[in-house]
């Protein structure tokens, strides 16, 4: 289990949070309440500021490791968020020599300057513009606090296994048949409910944790397409290309592990590469495109299909289409949309069809949700289709039901 990097504790008016001179190896973020920042100068205690709920102390200590430069005495009974150096120093060991001597810099400098301040008088005018922060500080401590909340309570989520995999049926038009699954993660949060990814894949990015959340999609994937395949052989007799698609976040796909975990779990479940499609997004192979390349192509030799996401929407530099190994394209929700009100909008959409047709590559409309849209797309010759006209994403064991029934018709 993951050891947290931060964490909250509750203190009652009279506690020390620590004492002037401490080791330091924590900051802390004031959830609720109020401490006041003191020193003993001649065994009498000299308050220096308050601090109240929102407002960030410790953070120095937690930068250089010197020892406190003051005590922190609780007024009201008061949280904390615990910040341990350990969230830092991954990021610190890795950064840019520049931003370390920056950073000593400017905290030497603070701590000469406070040490000046206090040898003076301390004014009640100089406590009260010590106490202004500036709007981007502001910002910046809201995001951090934000980006730590949400952390933990993924990691919390993580551990406590809170996700599930929903799947969305992938129709060939003119059969009406399922010919895949695209699977979607969902949180099913204990008091928010259902939430969804839009609103934590990109925080799970942010942090880190995308690596140990993706690692949790392929398995279960994985372990899902192994009961698809054996409660509906027939589907897969009929159509061996049946797949379910996977998606593969940015920072995800070019983790070094990515590949050891993907054949980990295809040999776990003796599942059949061909069987799964990694779902990318194209500003993953332009944005680092020779990483992109080995990577794709270590998938695709294994036997693993690839499509590209939301095609349409990045760069859409088409000279990649055909360097890089491509099986599917997705034209993205946006165009199916627009594509009835808008001409430009069917012409992006036959533009899209033709080129994918000339270089071989097998063509997904998403977001389809009505018949005109689907008329539209067939008349195109376009015949793969998902979006919520046929089906929505959907819990597994609906999805094994359509699978069963399709297998006996
Ligand atoms: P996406 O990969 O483009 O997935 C398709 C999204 O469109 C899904 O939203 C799906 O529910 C929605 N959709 C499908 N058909 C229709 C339709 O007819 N109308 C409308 N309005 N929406 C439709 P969802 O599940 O909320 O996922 C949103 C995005 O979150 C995904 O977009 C994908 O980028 C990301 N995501 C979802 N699951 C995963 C995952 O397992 N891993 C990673 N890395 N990202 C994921
Ligand atoms: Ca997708
Ligand atoms: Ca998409």
């Amino acid at each position: 289990m993951r050891t947290l990097a931060s964490f909250t504790h509750t203190y009652i008016p009279g506690d020390i949070i620590f004492h002037e001179g401490d080791p330091g190896c924590t900051a802390y973020i004031i959830e609720r309440g109020k401490v006041d920042v003191s020193i003993s100068r001649n065994g009498e205690k000299l308050v220096l500021t308050e601090y109240k709920a929102g407002d960030l102390f410790g953070e120095m200590a937690l930068i250089d490791e010197t020892p406190r430069s003051a005590t922190i005495t609780v007024l009201e009974h008061t949280e904390v968020i615990v910040i341990d150096r350990s969230l830092f120093k991954a990021a610190f060991d890795t950064a840019h020599p520049l931003i370390n001597l920056f950073m000593h810099s400017i905290l030497h400098n603070l701590r000469k300057t406070n040490q000046l301040l206090v040898n003076k008088i301390v004014t009640p005018n100089y406590l009260a513009n010590k106490n202004k922060f500036n709007s981007k500080f502001l910002e910046a401590r809201n995001e951090t606090v934000y980006l730590i909340k949400s952390e933990n309570e993924l990691t919390q989520a993580i551990n406590e296994k809170q996700f599930k995999l929903y799947f969305q049926p992938v129709v060939d038009a003119t059969s009406e048949k399922i010919i895949g699954f695209e699977a979607l993660i969902r949180w099913f949060h204990p008091e928010r409910g259902m939430v969804p990814p839009n609103e934590f894949i990109t925080v799970a990015e942010q942090t880190g944790l995308i690596q140990k959340l993706g690692d949790w999609i392929i398995s279960d994937a994985c372990r899902q397409l192994s009961i698809f395949s054996g409660k509906a052989p027939q589907v897969f007799k009929h159509r061996p290309d049946f797949f379910v698609s996977i998606n593969l976040s940015a920072k995800q796909f070019i983790f070094p592990d990515l590949l050891t975990h993907v054949i980990k779990t295809l040999k776990a479940h003796k599942l059949s590469a061909n069987n799964i499609k990694f779902e990318i997004t194209e500003s993953i192979l332009m944005d680092n495109p020779e990483t992109a390349m080995v990577i794709l192509e270590k998938l695709k030799q294994l036997g693993f299909r690839i499509a590209i996401d939301d095609f349409g929407t990045g760069y859409s530099s088409l000279s990649y289409l055909h360097t890089f190994p491509i099986d599917t394209l997705k034209i993205d929700r946006s165009f199916v949309n627009s594509m009835q009100e808008n001409s430009t909008s069917l012409n992006i959409v036959h533009a899209i069809i033709g080129l994918a047709k000339a270089i071989n590559l097998t063509i997904i409309a998403e977001g389809v949700e009505t018949e005109e849209q689907l008329q539209n797309l067939k008349k195109l010759d376009c015949n793969y289709v998902q979006g919520f006209y046929y089906y929505k994403p959907m819990p597994f064991t609906e999805a094994l039901q359509l699978l069963q029934q399709q297998q006996n018709q």
